[in-house]
């Protein structure tokens, strides 16, 4: 009899499976139906023996002390800092927007407060910033926003900006000074030996035991155990009662090039002309040295595994049911992107794991005190 099953090895099923057996000394089946850990962030060498990410680039991130504390447990951190220039007009240009991407792509010599004047003067007046599109628009107006955010919007989510909330844009800050990074979070830094052999430390414990190809359904009446942590998609847990959610997926095209390097920076974005958003060269990611070289590029689809929730109002909607019925399962306990319906980044999903860690030891062992 196990403690718990916990559905999903990503970030979600994996905090909750180390926290439960080290701290919590609970016996715990993690299973996934892939066939290895690490959920999305699974990176392996590749036959050239160039580390890359299997499910598109994971560039860690984060303002929180406790989450890279956490992680720092299980990993040493390599210092990166991710740069991203966009291809727009025939140029190459710094993306978030900044001072140097304005300069060049009008070929001026504005200083600071010049470009703050320049984008007031650009910014569409709105009353309420309510889609992507308003979010743009209200800080950067009409030319800019179509620059680099229209097409590239449209392809990656297949609607338009203006059919999605402002959260996904307003993930782009605008910036009127040089910082040409991409994140300006307080640690920014990636496994030095990769996310997977960070997983396998994690989850190297007695208590926990892994089981992989083991889709839920399939092994559900297999296994004993207390209470269920499902961190895969929470309609498919209900079986869709209440309709699909949508998820974007996306196709990744790996190529290796004979040279030592592909690009200018880590990653370049495409708004405008080709069917993929970006192509993205691990080893400024990894920090690795080698004569060849890996990028992935990123067409964005709406079939196949379900890698972006969807943040609009009537997905909201529907998720809302589901987290209804979710809180009628005393015993099933839901975390994670796919198992909450947020568009999170690892360092939330980490977080949003230790929070939930918090409150099943408060209701169920108070007698341990975090
Ligand atoms: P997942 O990693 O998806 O893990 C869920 C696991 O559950 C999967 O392995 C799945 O196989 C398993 N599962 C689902 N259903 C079942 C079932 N029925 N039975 C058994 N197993 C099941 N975040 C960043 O912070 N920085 C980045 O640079 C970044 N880049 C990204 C790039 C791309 C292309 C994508 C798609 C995401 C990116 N993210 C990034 C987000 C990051 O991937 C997620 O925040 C994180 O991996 C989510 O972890 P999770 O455990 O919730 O989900
Ligand atoms: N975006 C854009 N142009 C860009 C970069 C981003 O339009 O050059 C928009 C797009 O809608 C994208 C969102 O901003 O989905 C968030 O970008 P981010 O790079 O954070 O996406 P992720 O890495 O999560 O795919």
């Amino acid at each position: 009899m196990f403690d718990y099953l916990i559905v999903g090895a990503g970030f979600a099923g994996s905090v909750m499976a180390e926290r439960l057996a080290t701290v919590a000394n609970k016996k715990v089946l993690i299973i996934d139906k892939r066939d290895h850990i690490g959920g999305n962030t699974y990176d392996y060498y590749n036959h050239d023996g160039i580390l890359v990410h299997k499910y598109g680039p994971h560039i860690f991130h984060t303002n929180s002390k406790e989450v890279f504390d956490y992680l720092g447990q299980f990993t040493q951190w390599r210092p990166y800092e991710h740069r991203v220039l966009g291809s727009v007009d025939g140029q190459l240009v710094p993306i978030p927007i900044n001072l140097d991407t304005i300069n060049k792509l009008y070929g001026m010599n504005l200083c600071s407060d010049e470009v703050e004047a320049f984008l007031a003067s650009k910014a569409v007046k709105l009353g309420q910033i309510r889609t992507s599109e308003d979010v743009v628009l209200s800080k950067v107006g009409k030319e800019l926003y179509e620059k680099f955010f229209r097409s590239y919007t449209r392809k990656q989510w297949g609607i338009d900006p203006s059919e999605l909330d402002a959260s996904v844009t307003a993930r782009i800050p605008t910036r009127t000074n040089r910082d040409n990074r991409y994140f300006t979070d307080t640690y920014q830094a990636m496994p030095l030996h990769g996310y997977t052999e960070m997983f396998r430390k994690m989850l190297s414990h007695p208590n926990i035991k892994i089981m992989l190809n083991a889709d839920y359904k399939e092994i559900t009446s297999m296994v004993a155990y207390k209470e269920l942590i499902f961190t895969g998609p929470i309609d498919s847990y209900f079986d869709y009662c209440y309709g699909k959610l949508p998820y974007r997926s996306i196709d990744f095209k790996f190529e290796t090039y004979d040279q030592e390097q592909f690009q200018p920076t880590g990653t370049v974005n495409y708004p405008n002309e080709h069917p993929y958003t970006r192509i993205t060269e691990f080893k400024y990611l990894t920090g690795q040295k080698h004569s060849k070289t890996s990028v992935v590029y990123e067409y964005p689809t709406e079939h196949g595994d379900p890698y972006y929730p969807i943040p609009r109002p009537e997905n909201a909607e529907i998720y809302k049911k589901y987290q209804l019925l979710a809180a009628t399962q005393a015993k099933v306990h839901f975390t994670g992107r796919l198992g909450t319906y947020r568009y999170y980044n690892m360092d939330q999903v980490v977080a949003q794991s230790l929070t939930l860690f918090k409150k099943l030891i408060a209701e169920h062992s108070p007698e341990i005190h975090l």
